[in-house]
């Protein structure tokens, strides 16, 4: 509904972001037959798989898991044609998603949203966009994405640069990129940076690849899905997702049930060598849970990896540099390779060690480092993202009283089960930081907190309750449930975007407890236990 003369649109209910989890926020508000809408900055639908269009940008989630499970309908109508479906494959899915759904005309494109202030005396929340245009709704609902607020690196002379330059998350959406022949340079090892490096280094003339901390890498596997096997997959949707739902990361990959101390040498080995041979994440996940706690037992693994990494690369020096030495395997978000270590077997490619000799600046016509300049036609920035946080800080939003949410998580975020902020009432985050989502597949946990806020705001609608609010012991509570988590588990001791390092920004050099690291049953126990009790740890009013 338009308000007369200014051009705030009156609603019940906002959502910022229309990818995974913007679309199915949307659809369920529309389901209760609230007056919604999802706003987003991208051109269209898909988020994640919007954005990043850069060459081989894909799953490391099997295809079948990462779908929706909400629709028997979708699920039977969409086929995937791969095993770890390729980024073009996923935005149609997602395309096909929301006109299935029937809410694209419910979706608005184009408009980043600036600010977001809460009005204590209405109970409602005034969006505004960076064009001018504002709405006006009861409930706001953060679907921003964690990896959604893209890093450039602090480099001197950036804009020097005369050749192509872009993040990997800005990669150009209207035109071909050229890289046949051409030189290139990727800062950034992380699961982007290797996903491209692996994509390119066969087309390209010349591949620099700059790299100050290397990933711990393990094979993907991908491979077509056959007519026979498609047949089998959505004959077994049922069990797919209850297997899913036992795991800890709502994987298909859960954890062996054995002791890494109870079984053999031999045992050990046939366990690691079945693991890096098979597709997805079982090399991280199928594992012994003494690997991700025991450093000891972690070394051991790691050792096994960096073995395979050493059959792999040529020359020994280079293996040596592509092992990581700072932290674990695992303990850091596990890139999936597909000829990622072949890569460096290239003659066009040369890996500059960025810790050793370090950049000093982007020059017009490349990269100065401490002992040579290099020349480009392409820079590719695959240097990450303000993970959790970082979509949220670059909104004005203001709770009750004006209190910034900003400043509030100044150190890290600070939450209510990871859905809810107190001060800020009415605002929901869905699959934001401190919930199970970024530990885990995305999309079953990006449904089970869209699940969970849907049924909560129709208990607020259905009990004429207008305000919502997490109470402040309670998130005090949960946010040191989430720092518990942390402590004792080896992914704290990786500085990486789980624990919100990140030299590109400001105040992000110390630890920021981003994730609930309980596993996904536990957490969708908790959300269950906390609807139970009557949405416990809230004011409502
Ligand atoms: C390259 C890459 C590969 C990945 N692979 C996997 C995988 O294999 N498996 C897996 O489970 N997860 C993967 N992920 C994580 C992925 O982000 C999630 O799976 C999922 O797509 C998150 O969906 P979302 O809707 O929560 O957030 P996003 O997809 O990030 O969508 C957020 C949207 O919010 C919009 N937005 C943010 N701020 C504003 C604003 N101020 N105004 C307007 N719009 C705004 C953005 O434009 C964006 O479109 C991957 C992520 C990346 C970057």
């Amino acid at each position: 509904m338009e308000t007369g003369s200014n051009t705030t649109t009156v609603r019940d209910a906002v959502v910022i972001g229309a990818g995974v989890t913007g679309i199915y926020m949307l659809h369920r508000l529309l389901a209760l037959g609230l007056d919604a809408t999802a706003l987003d900055e991208a051109a269209g639908p898909g988020g994640t798989w919007y954005w990043n269009r850069y060459p081989g940008a894909r799953f490391d989630s099997e295809s079948y898991t990462y779908g929706y499970s909400f629709s028997k309908e979708i699920l039977e109508e969409w086929s995937w044609s791969e095993h770890f479906a390729g980024q073009p494959e996923t935005l149609r899915y997602l395309e096909f998603v929301v006109d299935k759904l029937g809410i694209r005309d419910r979706m608005q494109f184009g408009c980043k949203v600036k600010s977001a202030r809460f009005d204590g005396a209405s109970n409602r929340w005034t969006v505004e966009m960076e064009d001018g245009r504002r709405e006006s709704a009861r409930y706001l609902l953060g679907a921003v994405g964690a990896l959604s607020a893209a890093t450039l690196p602090r480099i001197e002379g950036r804009d020097d640069f005369e050749g192509e330059a872009f993040h990997t998350y800005d990669w150009p959406k209207d035109r071909e990129v050229e890289l046949a022949g051409r030189r290139v340079a990727v800062i950034g090892t992380g699961a982007t940076g290797v996903q491209v490096i692996q994509t390119i280094a066969p087309i390209v003339g010349e591949l620099a690849v700059f790299q100050r901390r290397p990933n711990w890498c393990a094979p993907l596997h991908n491979s077509p899905i056959d007519a026979e096997t498609q047949k089998r997959i959505k004959g077994s949707y049922d069990q797919i997702f209850a297997r899913m739902a036992e795991t800890h990361g709502s994987f298909l990959h859960g954890t062996d049930p054995r002791s890494y101390h109870e079984v053999s040498e031999e045992e050990r080995l046939a366990l690691w060598e079945k693991n890096y041979a098979s597709p997805g994440f079982g090399v991280w996940f199928s594992n012994f849970v003494e690997v991700f706690l025991d450093p000891e037992v972690n070394a051991a693994y790691s050792e096994f990896i960096a073995n395979k990494i050493r059959s792999r690369v040529h020359d020994p020096a280079i293996a040596e540099k592509l092992i990581p030495k700072d932290h674990g395997f695992g303990n850091q978000r596990v890139p999936l390779e597909s000829h990622y270590y072949e890569a460096y077997n290239r003659d066009n490619v040369r890996l500059v060690d960025a810790s050793e000799t370090p950049i000093l600046r982007i020059t017009p016509k490349g990269i100065q480092t401490t002992e040579e300049e290099f020349e480009f036609d392409l820079i590719i920035y695959a240097t990450g993202f303000d993970s959790f946080t970082g979509s949220y800080d670059r909104i004005d939003i203001r709770g009750a009283g004006g209190q910034k949410l900003r400043d509030k998580w100044k150190d890290g975020p600070i939450t209510y089960l990871g859905t809810n902020v107190s001060g800020f009432p009415n605002l929901f985050l869905l699959a934001g930081p401190q919930s199970a989502s970024a530990s885990s597949n995305y999309p079953p946990s990006i449904e089970t907190c869209v699940g969970w806020t849907a049924d909560f705001i129709d208990y607020l609608e259905r009990n004429a309750l207008q305000r919502v609010e997490a109470r402040l012991e309670a998130e005090e509570q949960w946010t040191a449930e989430i720092k518990a988590g942390y402590e004792g588990n080896m992914i704290a001791r990786a500085k990486s975007w789980f624990t919100g390092y990140n030299s590109n920004v400001d105040g992000h050099d110390k630890l920021r407890h981003m994730m609930y690291l309980g596993g996904s049953p536990a957490y969708r126990a908790k959300l269950a236990e906390v609807a139970s009790k009557g949405y416990e740890g809230f004011d409502l009013g």
